[in-house]
């Protein structure tokens, strides 16, 4: 059994059959810790395509036995896996801040919610509904049956290694489907780590693969090949719009979580403090990478300055550095590309002639040289037509839009192609349930961060978010199914009328 642990240098494995085989492409690359460049992770070989179609094939060859068996069974053995995570909580998070750079906590916080997803889905094994419905005929009745799709794609991004494929793999098994996983390349460690909880916990040999290896390469043969019959997909807009469209041209069920923009509404009936906690908790937590994070801010202009002043006081007080270490709150960038990308959108910002109010650079000296850590910044008097207000950063930058009333903040907040998540704060309950209506995101808050979501309740976005059923919840049963009407006569007789 391949191992992965939170200090040896790594070589990345496939998982294909019930067995941990070498990649077997030419192509390698190193991970490097992104708080500490000279900690090696590991290296990792680039599975070419023909590895991903053996994977493929192994899926197929356990589809038979995996959907014959009963769901409360397939049940049991997610349970196990819940139980396993449970247990191995401290090193799958030493795994996890060492190769993704977030804090311990907030490794911590995304395997707690990775362990409420299996127990959520173990259940599920126990209630795989359909419906029984009355039929227009005398003495019929018709029911529905879900049921698995057959082979399926995951396809993950870096930024919860192990929580967005949990939040996958666990509804496609529990109905039955047999899976190929490809994590993101520079998470591939978490990926094997996760996959062990799974063979630990008893899946099935082929009942689930991971190919590790280029989204170009294995992820494209996933999205093009014959046998899977459905992509689930969470990662960037560019990617999953293509991703898409091919999925569809070969007649495949697709479902993509996409890029965030997501705005906090602070009215000025807010309860500041809270409002202010929550801005500075969405728009720096976990360096600002998450799909949620809160990156614009939407102010009535007659509060902007007390609470641009509070949400400076609190962020200049976060302790950015490695996360592994005690009292750090923020760490890196994920890696170079990401780091180059976040210091590009500082630069825009301050061409386009937002107010700089807090940061704009990269931290540099002692540690900071080792790694790839930007302050926590604030732009003040951002226009909503400008970049900063429209693209996707995903770094620790909070972009604070002015307007003058609610009308003017309900229209700035969904004047974006992204529609992930969004937040108000107000106490007019009047105007929050408007907002819950009139917000074009997938999932609102009210009075609570951007941030979080929970196993039992559907996740996603709309507009250039997302596309396909949402996550999550019973509707992540209902993406990987089938149904199937069933009609039953029990007159005994030849019908009459043949005109349905
Ligand atoms: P990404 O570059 O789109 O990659 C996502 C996954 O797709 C990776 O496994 C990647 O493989 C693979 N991939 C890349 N090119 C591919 C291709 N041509 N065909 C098939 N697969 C391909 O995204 P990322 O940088 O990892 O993640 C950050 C993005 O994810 C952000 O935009 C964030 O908002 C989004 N996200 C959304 C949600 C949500 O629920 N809405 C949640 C989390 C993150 P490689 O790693 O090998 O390139």
């Amino acid at each position: 059994m391949a191992t992965v642990t939170a200090t040896a240098v790594q070589t990345a494995k496939n998982y294909i059959a019930g067995a941990w085989v070498a990649p077997d492409g030419k192509r390698t690359v190193e991970r490097r810790n992104p708080a500490n460049h000279d900690d090696v992770v590991g290296t990792v070989t680039m599975s070419t395509r023909d590895q991903a179609r053996v994977a493929i094939e192994a899926a197929r060859n356990a589809l038979p036995a995996w959907r014959n068996t009963p769901p409360p069974v397939r049940g049991k053995i997610l349970f196990k896996a819940w139980q396993l995570m449970t247990e191995q909580i401290d090193e799958l998070a030493a795994i996890l801040t060492r190769e993704e750079g977030k804090t311990i906590n907030e490794s911590k916080g995304e395997i707690l919610r990775s362990i409420n997803v299996l127990e959520f889905m173990a259940g599920e094994g126990r209630r795989i509904i359909g419906e029984t419905l009355p039929s227009e005929l005398p003495k019929n009745l018709a029911y529905t049956l879900k049921q698995p799709l057959g082979v399926v794609a995951v396809i993950t991004p870096w930024n919860f290694p192990i929580c967005i494929p949990v939040w996958k793999i666990a509804p496609a098994l529990i109905t039955g489907n047999t899976v190929v996983f490809k994590p993101a390349t520079i998470t591939s460690f978490t990926g094997m780590a996760l996959v062990k909880i799974f063979e630990q916990a008893g899946v099935p040999a082929g009942v689930l693969n991971m190919v590790v290896g280029s989204g170009g390469e294995v992820g494209d043969e996933l999205i093009k090949h014959r046998d899977i019959k459905a992509i689930s997909f969470t990662g960037s807009t560019e990617i999953g719009s293509k991703l898409y469209a091919e999925g569809a041209a070969g007649l495949k069920k697709v479902q993509c979580e996409m890029g965030g923009k997501n705005p906090i509404v602070v009215m000025e009936d807010a309860d500041l403090d809270l409002a202010v906690a929550s801005t500075v908790q969405g728009a720096f937590g976990s360096t600002g990478q998450r799909c949620t994070a809160t990156s614009r801010a939407v102010v009535i202009d007659s509060i902007a300055d007390e609470f641009v002043k509070r949400v400076k006081a609190a962020a200049e007080k976060l302790v950015v550095g490695d996360g592994s270490k005690p009292g750090v709150q923020m760490g890196p960038s994920v890696d170079q590309a990401q780091f180059n990308t976040v210091l590009e959108y500082l630069k825009i910002g301050k061409d386009e002639g937002a107010k700089l109010v807090l940061g704009g650079n990269k931290l540099t000296g002692g540690e900071y040289d080792k790694g790839m850590f930007v302050q926590p910044t604030i732009f003040d008097h951002v226009k909503t037509t400008m970049r900063l207000a429209q693209e996707e950063i995903f770094g620790p930058v909070l972009s604070v839009i002015r307007v003058k009333d609610y009308e003017e903040a309900l229209r700035v907040a969904n004047d974006c192609a992204y529609g992930l998540s969004s937040s108000i704060y107000t106490q007019d309950v009047s105007r929050f349930f408007d907002f819950a209506e009139r917000v074009e995101t997938g999932m609102t808050h009210v009075n609570s961060p951007t941030t979080g979501g929970e196993a039992h309740i559907p996740f996603g976005g709309m507009k250039g978010t997302g596309v396909g059923v949402r996550e999550q919840g019973t509707v992540a049963i209902d993406f990987f199914t089938e149904i199937k009407a069933v009609y039953v006569d029990f007159t005994g007789k030849k019908r009459e009328s043949n005109i349905y």
